[in-house]
Order: C-alpha cells, then sequence, then structure tokens
C-alpha cells in the first residue's frame, strides 16, 4: 500500500517520499508525516536470520513508496558499506545486563551516520525521479554532530552543496576540529555567534523565505535539508531498532514477541520517533525512555503536559543534545491531535510566539509508552565512571545520559524488561570530558594526548575518524552573527 505524506500544519495535497525528501520541510513550515504508519510485512523471525542491509530494505521500502526496488537497494548498499569500521554496521555490546546499540562506527562516529550516509543518495535518486534540474542547496544547522555527517556524506556528490552553520562557542573541540577541516569545493562550514536554537531558527527562516526561494530558482538552485526534520533521515533511523530487535532474538537473548525497552539520549527528538515508529510497525516494544540532560525540557513536558522553552539555555558535556526547541516532537504532538494539522498549527505558533504550549488531557493520555527524566552533569560523570570501573566500558557523555536515566528508570518502576540503549557517539568524540569523568588527573592532556590514553584504557583502536583530524589543516574559518546567516549563504552561491 502506497506511503504518502503530509504536513504537520495544513492539509494541502499530499505527496510521495521522493518529494517529501527533496523539500524537506513542508511549505506552510510543517513536518512531512506518513500518512499511516506502515506494518512490517516480514516476520520478526525472518528478519533476525536477515542482515542489516537486508533488514533497511524490509523497513524503508514500506515507507519509501515510489522508489523502485532496485532504486533503493543501491542507496543501501552505496551507505552502508566500508565506511562502516565493522561488517554488522550497528553492532551491540552486553553490558551490566543492558544491550548498548553502538550507532557510531560509521565514518563521523556519531549515530548521525546511520541516516546522513544514506540521505544524499535518497536525495539524488528523487531529484532524478522529480526530473529536478536545479542543484539542491543543503543548508543545516547542527549542535555538532549532524554538521560533519551531513558534510561527509554530501562533499563531492554532484548536483548538490552544502552549508552547516554551527555554535561557534557550542561544540566539543574534536567536533569542531572534524568540520572545519572538511575537504570538497561544494561545503561550506560557518560559526555563527549564537546558540544552536539560534542556528535552527536561522535554518528555519531561510528555508521559508519565498522571494529568496524564487531567486534561488531563477539561478539554479534549490534547498533541501539534512536535518533530522527531513523524513529521509526519520525512516533510516527506523531500520536500527527493528535489526536490534531481530539480532536480540537472533541471539536468543529474547524469546519471539518478547517485549523490549528502548532508551534513547534525546535532543531534537528524532531517534526517538523512529523508536516510536518502530514499536507501531510492530516491534514489541514497551517503554520508550527519553533520556534528557540539564536541558530537561522534554523531560518537563512528559510530567506536566506543557513544552515550555522558556528558562536558561544549558552549555553541557553532551552538546548535541543542548536543545530547547525539540523539533521532531511536532510529529508526535500532530499524531496525538489525532492528525489535526490545525490543532497542531496553532500548538506550534504558541510555541513560536509565547515559547509554550500546553497539550489537553486526551493528547496527554496517549503519550504512556514514553516515560521522560533527566542526568545532571555530575549524574553523567559518575555515569561513565562507574560503568568503567565496573565492567571496563566507556560510554561517550551521550549515552551515559540514557545509561543514568535507566538506572533512574529501573530503580523508580523495578521494570526488568530486557533493555536496548541507544550508544550514540564514540567516546573518541568527547575525550576530554569522558577522561575527566574517569579520573581528574586527565585534564592535564592535550586532546589528542587523552585519544591515545583513551584507546589504552578502554582497549579499543583510535577510530579513523580521529586519527583523520590529527593533522588535517583547517579549511572553513567563517564566522557570522545570526541576522547574517542570510547574506553568508547567498555570498557562498554568489548571488
Ligand atoms: C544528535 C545526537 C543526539 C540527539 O538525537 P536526536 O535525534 O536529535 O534526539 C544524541 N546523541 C548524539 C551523540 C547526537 O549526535
Amino acid at each position: 500500500m502506497e506511503v504518502f505524506y503530509n504536513s504537520t500544519r495544513s492539509t494541502g495535497t499530499p505527496v510521495k517520499a521522493s518529494e517529501a525528501i527533496l523539500k524537506g520541510l513542508s511549505d506552510d513550515g510543517g513536518l512531512f508525516v506518513p500518512d499511516h504508519i506502515p506494518a512490517l510485512d516480514k516476520s520478526l523471525k525472518e528478519l533476525s536470520a536477515m542482515n542489516y542491509q537486508e533488514v533497511a530494505y524490509e523497513v524503508m521500502k514500506l515507507y519509501l513508496t515510489d522508489f523502485t526496488e532496485e532504486e533503493l537497494k543501491n542507496c543501501i548498499n552505496r551507505a552502508y558499506d566500508s565506511k562502516f569500521d565493522t561488517e554488522v554496521i550497528a553492532p551491540m555490546v552486553e553490558a551490566e545486563g543492558a544491550y548498548y546499540l553502538e550507532l557510531f562506527h560509521g565514518s563521523t562516529i556519531a549515530f548521525k551516520d546511520m541516516a546522513l550516509s544514506i540521505l544524499p543518495h535518497l536525495m539524488i535518486t528523487s531529484a532524478r525521479k522529480n526530473h529536478i534540474k536545479n542543484e539542491i542547496v543543503i543548508l543545516t544547522a547542527t549542535s555538532g554532530d549532524t554538521g560533519k555527517a551531513a558534510l561527509a556524506g554530501f562533499a563531492g556528490v554532484e548536483g548538490t552543496r552544502i552549508i552547516v552553520f554551527y555554535p561557534k562557542n557550542g561544540v566539543s573541540p574534536i567536533q569542531e576540529k572534524q568540520m572545519v577541516t572538511q575537504k570538497g569545493d561544494n561545503t561550506l562550514v560557518v560559526g555563527i555567534h549564537g546558540n544552536f536554537d539560534d542556528a535552527q531558527t536561522g535554518v528555519k527562516m531561510i528555508f521559508s523565505d519565498k522571494e529568496l526561494a524564487k531567486e534561488m530558482d531563477e539561478k539554479g538552485f534549490q534547498f533541501s535539508s539534512a536535518n533530522s526534520i527531513n523524513i529521509g533521515r526519520l525512516v533510516p533511523q527506523i531500520c536500527y531498532y527493528v535489526y536490534a530487535y531481530a539480532q536480540l532474538l537472533a541471539e536468543e537473548k529474547i524469546t519471539d514477541g518478547e517485549v523490549i525497552n528502548v532508551v534513547v539520549p534525546t535532543g531534537n527528538f528524532g531517534n526517538i520517533l523512529a523508536a516510536f515508529y518502530a514499536k507501531n510497525m510492530g516491534v514489541p516494544i514497551g517503554k520508550l525512555i527519553c533520556a534528557s540532560n540539564d536541558n530537561k525540557v522534554l523531560y518537563d513536558f512528559f510530567s506536566t503536559g506543557t513544552y515550555d522553552r522558556n528558562r536558561e539555555f544549558m552549555l553541557t558535556t553532551s552538546p548535541s543534545m543542548d536543545i530547547l526547541i525539540s523539533s521532531n516532537l511536532e510529529r508526535l504532538i500532530y499524531r496525538i491531535a489525532g492528525n489535526d494539522a490545525a490543532k497542531n498549527a496553532e500548538l506550534m505558533a504558541a510555541l513560536s510566539g509565547q515559547g509554550k504550549y500546553e497539550i489537553t488531557d486526551d493528547m496527554k493520555a496517549q503519550l504512556v509508552d514514553f516515560y521522560g527524566n533527566y542526568a545532571n552533569e555530575t549524574e553523567t560523570a559518575e555515569e561513565i565512571k562507574r560503568l568503567y570501573n565496573n565492567c571496563g566500558y566507556v560510554l561517550d557523555t551521550h549515552t551515559s545520559v540514557a545509561s543514568a536515566v535507566y538506572q533512574k528508570y529501573v530503580a523508580e518502576t523495578g521494570d526488568n524488561a530486557k533493555t536496548v540503549i541507544a550508544s550514540t557517539a564514540s567516546p573518541f568524540k568527547f575525550t576530554r570530558s569522558v577522561m575527566n569523568a574517569i579520573d581528574a588527573k586527565y585534564d592535564a592532556m592535550s586532546d589528542f594526548e587523552l585519544v591515545d590514553e583513551l584507546s589504552k584504557i578502554a582497549n579499543v583502536k583510535v577510530p579513523n575518524a580521529i586519527e583523520e583530524i590529527r593533522t588535517a589543516p583547517v579549511l572553513h574559518d567563517k564566522q557570522c552573527d545570526v541576522d547574517k546567516m542570510k547574506d553568508t549563504v547567498k555570498g557562498f552561491l554568489n548571488m
């Protein structure tokens, strides 16, 4: 059955998957959502005999229904290849009885690679299918990890350009070095004088600038988005939850149909929404545990039903979760409002106007599958140290937030269901915070000394992504104020 995509903010004509991927964001500022969540048409048992690429095909074919089998398999095979440093693509590590699903084995060692290694292929396939002649300009706001993963995905891809805005003082030194050393004539990296929300708001404004879009079209360009608002990011993320369940089944860690819980360190709400979709496709997932850092706007939302971004923005050691406006939550809000675009649009208008909105009791009752909690900076550091001391496994700061929240969940509920914790970044990406958490003595070392030390104590080889930037020259040093983002874009396109 064909799946069409609707905007969360109006009831216009539904579009095909390829059109939704090309546009990124709907013209009315809404996000594209599938008109129904398709059910898996293979049993979990059948899926448990498949490799990652095969599972990915079985999941994605149900959403991207206007792609041919050949087109989709092509995209999958180009994405999930030797760019990943493990053949299984998404391995699971058991530590203290929980299963850490390592999603960081791609080229930039963060889970964003899972989607961003395939998005460029989905995008150029979509352009071809829709007879697009314009060059596609990818515009991205990043809290650190999306930027590099998108750059790595799109660099050198013919018919595309990519522009990345990041908060100049809001990413880790290694994240920044990864981005500013990016090669490729079609890439631009800009540090903005503001935080991630400023970057994201700026990008959304440029996207919805109709006059600019017209000017771009005349010059042979059109925008698209690599942010997690693009359905082409969300769909590939569903695959690894299906795969994780199938693998647990294959390894006889669970029985067929056994209910598991999933914990996700959350920022923009994309990753956990993918787990929610997997559940609704038929994967036996019980609780979706949403873990936040000190920017605990989602925890407050799940406990009170009020989403309120009016608060201080905190810089934490898990910068990819330093977010006060979780864009993908809009897809869930739309759904629990009964796919009511008008109701959702009203709430989103309140969010951009007063910075907050409140959902009805009826909507709140539909959130029973979610559990929200948060870990502060001390708890996050202690969890890294605790797990390392207990079993020698080293978590990155984001995964540690999830792991600490999981401990709270078990203590609070006594729920001992088997649990998959999404491990979203390699500890090598946040070496200083990770090493300081293990022992304060490491603070005196330089960033790359810490890398070598971490490799030693964790008994893990230094990932290629880190080896590469040790000596790489800085190729991008552009900075701009938030109100100059549009001019910066035009400059890069010679407009
Ligand atoms: C992006 C990111 C997150 C947050 O994921 P969302 O899909 O935005 O909720 C968590 N951890 C890491 C390491 C990330 O890069």
